[in-house]
């Protein structure tokens, strides 16, 4: 199984991708999360996978949305658009709360995308949390609430994967959160994002995580191995140095194995 990392920034970065992670297995492809816009698209081309500009793309049939928020969502609509009624065979299924399929179906129709939705397959699969459900042969997914904001509709959803016994949690955009803990004991590899080092930009009052927070999560799952995303940095021109001091924080709580993933990374698992 190949993880590759799409986008590693949060929602106003000036030089990191939006949030999305590619998860391939065999022939099945998952979306985890769609970046900030088109930039999925000249994502999905460096890699070979552009629907409609590379020779042999494969189909990404299954998309994940963690919540409505414009750095996890909007690339939906490009890749909605760029698939076309004659490329594709399967429908795309795409994995959400109910808020967010209301807010995605509202965006489609507000930006004058709904023509798209006549022309190809969707199929919508809600999720709340705690559903379980098989995506396809030895391969089963698990939502978890993730705890993001106090405003109606921002908070999320987190996964686990369960694919050919290797499990993999998704944090999605959240605080420290209990389900998380519930659902994610043991797994292989945890994707947590962190936000910042603790004490410098305090991540709580944006509805997220801080490196202390992210060691202590991955030390009570016991997860094998850690990577951080969606990173703010204060100052981009030293983010080096900052992600250092991220990984240092997190291993002083966490005895696992912890990087910061890059733009367009690859992990094997
Ligand atoms: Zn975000
Ligand atoms: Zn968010």
């Amino acid at each position: 199984m190949e993880l590759t990392f799409l986008g590693t920034g949060i929602c106003l970065s000036p030089i990191k991708v939006n949030t999305g992670i590619l998860l391939e297995d065999k022939d099945n492809l998952m979306l985890i999360d769609c970046c900030g816009g088109a930039e999925l698209l000249r994502q999905l081309y460096k890699i070979g996978l552009s629907p409609q500009f590379s020779k042999n793309p494969k189909p990404i049939d299954h998309v994940f949305l963690s919540h409505r928020h414009p750095d996890h969502s909007f690339g939906l609509l490009y890749l909605l658009s760029d698939q076309g009624p004659t490329r594709k065979k399967n429908p795309t299924k795409i994995y959400c709360s109910k808020c967010t399929k209301e807010n995605m179906l509202k965006l489609i129709e507000s930006t004058g995308f709904s023509y798209m939705l006549k022309r190809i397959k969707i199929r919508w699969i809600v999720l709340e949390p705690g559903s379980k459900l098989n995506i396809f042969d030895n391969a089963e997914v698990v939502a978890f609430r993730a705890e993001h904001k106090n405003y109606p509709g921002d908070d999320g959803l987190g996964f686990v994967f369960n694919i050919n016994n290797k499990k993999i949690v998704f944090s999605g955009d959240t605080k420290p959160c209990s389900g998380l803990v519930e659902h994610g004991m043991n797994c292989d590899l945890l994707i947590h994002e962190c936000f910042s080092v603790r004490n410098k930009d305090p991540a709580k009052n944006h509805g997220h995580s801080d490196a202390v927070d992210v060691g202590e999560i991955a030390s009570k799952v016991n997860a094998k191995k850690t990577i951080l995303t969606h990173m703010h940095f204060k100052d981009y021109s030293n983010i080096e140095q900052d992600m250092k001091s991220m990984v240092k924080e997190v291993k002083e709580y966490y005895k696992g194995n912890v990087c910061v993933a890059k733009d367009l990374e690859v992990f094997e698992l």
